[in-house]
């Protein structure tokens, strides 16, 4: 539980029960992400302005399997493996009715907003924010569909593709997987990074086209992916972006990142933003469960509930790899 800025502590609460429509989850894997770091400092904006507020039970991507269901769900589900989607919409606004429930002016986020996380034993969601997960998606890569629902979104966006050229800039996790799922769909991919250590370690995943921001070429790059959290990248990634070509934006900076659109409409270019895993959910499972894309060398360290706040203060968990993303079993 998160219950100020830089206050975290396991605590003992009561098992959550299955309500109407909801499932509870026996947790198997919670992924840390920047978002969790940012809840855990108070530097979220959810909290900023309000919507978010302590005591929070962080985790959003997440695996586990079906403990029990309450009235109105389908039994099946019982002893299935799933993930979920952290994106909670109404339901009967004109967003959710139309698909973006994801948008949803009065959505609830597991673990972010209005909703308990996953970092626990036991979860309790909406049946119908579940997905299945099938034998060859084990556990680890269950709680990487999230990330990776927002990846292959940007990839997307990106419109990789074979004969496409594809700057990711900001070699994170998102920015990785990113990468991997446009590689995946046929594209020739750079990733953009700051230090030697993260550029290496995209190296080590067969990106072979790694660069700094001092000796990337000067290609035509037909999509540049800012993954980063640098607040100069959106301005630079329409510089850098090909007449033409498409920018997306899925990186947040702590201060607003100004692009002059006048570049924007000149090089006749698009660009898009991308919030949440939602939409693309069902086919990052897919391509785990096919092994087209496989994000597990991006684990560096896997740990108990014990060592999160210590991870959540920016500390490296002890004999971590190199990887971005720490991994947390409850149990
Ligand atoms: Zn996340
Ligand atoms: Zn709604």
């Amino acid at each position: 539980m998160l219950h100020g800025p830089g206050d975290a502590g396991v605590v003992d609460v009561e098992p959550p029960a299955a309500g109407p429509g909801e499932a509870v989850v026996d947790v198997a894997r919670v992924g840390v992400c920047g978002t969790d770091l940012e809840l855990f400092s108070g530097e979220l904006q959810y909290l900023r302005d309000g919507r978010s507020r302590y005591p929070v039970r962080p985790g959003h991507e997440w695996s586990g399997r079906v403990a029990a269901v309450g009235a109105g769900v389908d039994p099946g589900w019982v002893g299935r493996r799933v993930t979920g989607d952290t994106m909670l919409g109404c339901r009967a606004c004109r967003r959710c009715r139309g698909g973006r429930q994801h948008l949803c002016e009065d959505r609830r986020e597991v673990g972010i907003l209005g909703h308990a996380g996953a970092l626990a034993e036991q979860l309790a969601v909406p049946a119908r924010s579940l997905h299945a997960l099938p034998d060859a998606v084990d556990d680890a890569l269950g709680a990487l569909v999230e990330p990776g629902g927002n990846a292959l979104r940007a990839a997307r966006a990106a419109g990789a593709a074979a004969g496409t050229r594809v700057l990711v800039a900001g070699p994170g996790t998102i920015g990785l997987l990113a990468a991997m799922f446009a590689r995946r769909a046929g594209a020739e991919v750079h990733v953009l990074g700051r230090d030697a250590q993260t550029l290496e370690f995209a190296a080590s995943l067969g990106f072979d086209r790694c660069w700094t921001a001092e000796s990337l070429p000067r290609l035509p790059y037909d999509a540049v992916v800012d993954a980063s959290t640098a607040e100069s990248l959106p301005a630079r990634a329409v510089e850098l972006v090909e007449p033409g070509g498409r920018v997306v934006l899925i990186g947040l900076a702590g201060t607003p990142s100004l692009l002059d659109t006048r570049v924007l409409a000149l090089k006749d270019a698009t660009a898009v933003g991308v919030l949440s895993a939602s939409p693309g959910l069902a086919d990052t499972i897919t391509a785990y469960a096919e092994g087209a894309v496989d994000p597990r060398p991006l684990i560096a360290a896997t740990i108990g509930l014990d060592e999160v706040a210590d991870t959540l203060s920016g500390n490296r968990p002890k004999g971590a790899g190199r990887g971005p993303k720490v991994h947390v079993v409850p149990g």
